[in-house]
Order: structure tokens, then sequence, then C-alpha cells
């Protein structure tokens, strides 16, 4: 079986509500919620999965006050990239596990790239409900990014290559997906917003942004059942250009 190195890119930080990230319990604790993106080297690719913020200065102006903002200067894709000795051109495919801006931001750079995306998550994107419309940018995901012939819409499971499949992981969003990379180490699963704090998956409970609660209870047990490791989204238990030679969380 062929085998993938991971390397965990941070894309910036996030300061929030932790109950943001957690339904129903710590309202009004403040934390930090770095966004997470990873780069997959194997079998002659090189694979992102999710692209981060388009920039700091985007996102300030677009999310307003519900988050403070901070990038250091190794953390715009560019420059995460460069440090692992990566061009955005020599990226073949891109993944993106869903289309909230800070998942899809850096969509643009990759010129070269195939983008693998749900079908239902596309649709969504265009006509999310109204709380939902503030995680949705067309200019980040539309035309303007992505070449509409470089996207691969999918709907459902998807080998993408030997070794490394998709999994839709709902009720985050309508048409999420989980990554399942085979490593040396074992499956590990890129779960991302279907798993913002490893907390989530370990004492059950949902992230708060839902877009359905039961397919969020589903999307755990899909993780459980067919990965050794868990990658999520958001969480501080993760560091920066960690590889998957360390351990990665263990569910
Ligand atoms: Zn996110």
């Amino acid at each position: 079986m062929v085998e993938y190195q991971i390397k965990m890119l941070k894309m910036g930080t996030l300061y929030g509500e932790k109950s943001s990230l957690t339904m129903g319990i710590d309202f009004g604790v403040p934390i930090p919620i770095p966004m997470w993106s990873a780069a997959i080297e194997g079998n002659g690719h090189k694979i992102v999965v999710d692209t981060g913020i388009k920039s700091l200065e985007w996102t300030k102006e677009n999310l307003g006050d519900q988050y403070e903002v901070e990038q250091e200067s190794d953390e715009t894709m560019e420059a995460a990239l460069e440090h692992i000795g990566w061009k955005p051109e020599e990226v073949d495919i891109v993944i993106n596990t869903h289309l909230h801006y800070d998942h899809c931001g850096s969509n643009y750079l990759f010129k070269n790239a195939k983008f693998y995306l749900q079908s239902s998550e596309w649709d969504y994107a265009f006509q999310p409900v109204k709380n939902q419309e503030c995680f949705y940018y067309e200019e980040l995901f539309g035309w303007q990014a992505v070449r509409y012939t470089s996207w691969k819409m999918l709907s459902g499971e998807y080998q993408i290559l030997p070794g490394l499949r998709v999994i839709p992981l709902g009720g985050h969003s309508v048409g999420g997906q989980g990554v399942f990379v085979n490593t040396k180490e074992g499956i590990v699963c890129l779960a991302m917003d279907a798993v913002g704090l490893y907390e989530n998956l370990e004492n059950n409970i949902l992230p708060n942004i839902m877009t359905n609660v039961e397919d969020g209870f589903k999307a755990f047990d899909i993780i459980r059942n067919n990965s050794d490791f868990v990658i999520p989204g958001h969480d501080t238990c993760i560091n920066k250009y960690q590889s998957s030679n360390f351990p990665v969380v263990n569910k």
C-alpha cells in the first residue's frame, strides 16, 4: 500500500469563544482557534488539504468583530509552502473539506491543481441558510479563484489515489468531507471541521456550527470506524509543520 507523509500548515489564528466549537458548553471562554491546512506528499504527488484564509487583510475586513485574527509571517499559504520546499504551482491536487472562508481562501494560488469537493457542498455554498452566509464567499471558490474545469465534483466516498480517499462527513456543513490517508503510522483522518477540536470526538460534543446534528454524530462514527488517528481543523494540540512521523492525536 502506498504511504504518504503529512505536514500540518498553520494558516493563522482566530481568537474567539470556545462555545463556537463546542455545542452547549463553555460559553464566554476565550480560546485561540488555529486554522490548519495539510500538505501531503507521496506516490509522486503534492496534495494540499484546505487552503486557509485569503489574507489577514481580507479576513479582518470580512469578519468584522466576530473574531480577532492573527497571522505570523510564515502562516500565509505561500510562506508555509516555501518553508516545506514547495511552490503552489507544483501542487497537483487540492482537496477542500468544505468551502468555509478559512478552508478555501487561498484556492486561487493553485493554478495547476485539480480541486476535489463534494458537489453537495458546492451547491450549498451558493445558497446557505441565513445564519451561515457569513462563512461562504463566492470570490474565494468561484471562477475568480478557480477555473470551473479544474473542479472534480464528487458524490460520496471517492478514492483520489491509492491509499488516499475522501469520505463525506456531514453535520458541520452540508457537503463536508474528511480525507483518509495511509501513512507509515496507520490511517490518518484529516477530519478538519467535522472535529474542530479533538475534544469534540473524545467527549462526543458536536462543533457548534452545524447544519445537521444527526449527520454530525454519524461523522464521528465514520471517523472512528475508518481511521487510526484524527487531525482536527482548529485544535491547539497540533504543532506547526508537525509531520505524520510524530505522534498525532490517537483517537
Ligand atoms: Zn474551519
